[in-house]
């Protein structure tokens, strides 16, 4: 079983065989998985997906694993929720969240990346996987490892919030702080991966990673009754989501699962961090690295790897980017969870808060369907909302006691 037919070079188009490998040997562009999608058509439709488990292995055609998957089992099919009173609240009739805050099993929308990823792995026969994190990587690259029995080493900026290091270090894994931001690590990675011959799964079997994130497109589209939203917000770390989400809605029309694709992307990051929103603005696909300086450390990414493909799906899909204050961020987390009660990290302020700011400038248009792309949980960065959310009144336990509480209240 398996339709890979091998790797690609996103630029020149050589083809190379499905190796651990990642970068064209003749023009240095990203490798991507080669699809046998004659192969697939003739076995994937509507119905067969609908019959398929609940996780995002309803899509097992479309990901670049060669037999069943070895992990996350039970990754994928979060709920896509229709909701009314943020879209109020915002002056909009039509808005979703695409809610990744509850992924299995570790609580952001990695595990969709990481469980192919550790699968291939172990496909290839690796007994150590790794990765560069800024947090939800590691959590997840961790929790899959031990799930398959592989050791792992995992790098971090040696910073991150407590929730994402604790996540991590409770699977068992070596767990090494970086003094540097996310680019020293990832850099740091790629040394390392040469050197000892681990899986980094984010760098040297990055094609088969990335396709992962497809799964997150695949279920907004048949969530919504086969059919792509008018507009899509995405945060922006890598650029990596952004494309595949793309390339999601591509391949269901292609395929014919889908009549066409409708959809405007909207790149989200936070202005500490912006060098993708900031080529967009800037009409420019030349990425400028920055330093990251924000509290949306999961997405910040000073030098995205796929920043230019990230440029390019926006502009291809008509779509546009913006980028908000850590101010704005606290308020799109608050206003989400008061509104929705859904408690998102600081990510998915981003995103709320990038959307407000979209409605605003009219980009975004009232009655069009849009979904807010909600990639983490918010327990795990509990330090940014820490000291905007007021604190427990402390009673003692009498009727009297919560009386006087309730009239001081009211006051
Ligand atoms: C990693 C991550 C993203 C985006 O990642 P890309 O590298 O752009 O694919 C978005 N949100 C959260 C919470 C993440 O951890
Ligand atoms: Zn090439």
């Amino acid at each position: 079983m398996g339709f890979v037919k091998g790797l690609k070079c996103r630029e020149c188009k050589r083809e190379f065989p499905k190796d651990p490998i990642h970068v064209c040997e003749f023009c240095f562009g990203p490798l991507e998985v080669n699809y046998d999608y004659e192969g697939i058509g003739k076995v994937l439709s509507r119905k067969s997906i609908e019959n398929g488990p609940p996780s995002m292995w309803r899509y097992k055609e479309l990901l670049p694993i060669d037999e069943d998957p070895i992990v996350g089992l039970n990754v994928g099919w979060t709920p896509l929720i229709k909701v009314k009173n943020l879209a109020k609240a915002l002056g909009v009739n039509n808005l979703y969240v695409k809610n990744d805050a509850v992924n299995h099993p570790t609580l952001s929308f990695k595990d969709r990346v990481v469980c192919v990823a550790v699968s291939k792995a172990k496909e290839f026969g690796y007994d150590t996987v790794g990765c560069a994190s800024t947090g939800n990587l590691a959590n997840s690259v961790a929790a899959h490892a031990a799930e398959a029995g592989l050791k792992s080493y995992i790098l971090i900026p040696a910073d991150l919030e407590r929730g994402k290091i604790l996540g991590t270090l409770i699977y068992g894994t070596n767990l090494v702080g970086v003094h540097g931001n996310y680019d020293d690590v990832n850099r740091l990675c790629s040394e390392i991966g040469a050197k000892y011959h681990w899986a980094f799964v984010n760098i040297n079997i990055r094609p088969y990673y990335g396709d992962g994130s497809k799964s997150f497109g695949y279920e907004i589209a048949e969530q919504l009754g086969w059919r792509t939203p008018d507009n899509v917000v995405v945060p922006v770390a890598g650029s990596s989501l952004i494309t595949k989400i793309y390339k999601a809605f591509n391949e269901f029309k292609d395929l014919g699962l889908i009549d066409k694709v409708t959809s405007k992307i909207f790149a989200a990051q936070a202005t500490g961090c912006s060098p993708v929103t900031t080529a967009i603005k800037n009409g420019t696909d030349i990425i400028k690295p920055v330093k990251p300086n924000t509290i949306a450390k999961s997405i910040a990414i000073g030098n995205p790897a796929d920043g230019y493909y990230g440029v390019k799906t926006v502009a291809e899909s008509g779509g546009w980017g913006e980028d908000v204050t850590d101010e704005e961020i606290i308020d799109g987390m608050t206003l989400l969870a008061r509104t929705e009660g859904i408690f998102a990290e600081t990510a998915g302020g981003v995103t709320v808060a990038v959307t407000k700011k979209l409605i605003e400038q009219g980009r975004i248009k009232p009655d069009e369907l849009t979904v807010i792309s909600i990639t983490g949980n918010g327990l795990k960065t509990r330090e940014a909302v820490e000291n905007s959310i007021g604190e427990a009144g402390i009673i003692d336990p009498t009727l009297q006691a919560f009386d006087d509480h309730l009239a001081s209240k009211k006051l």
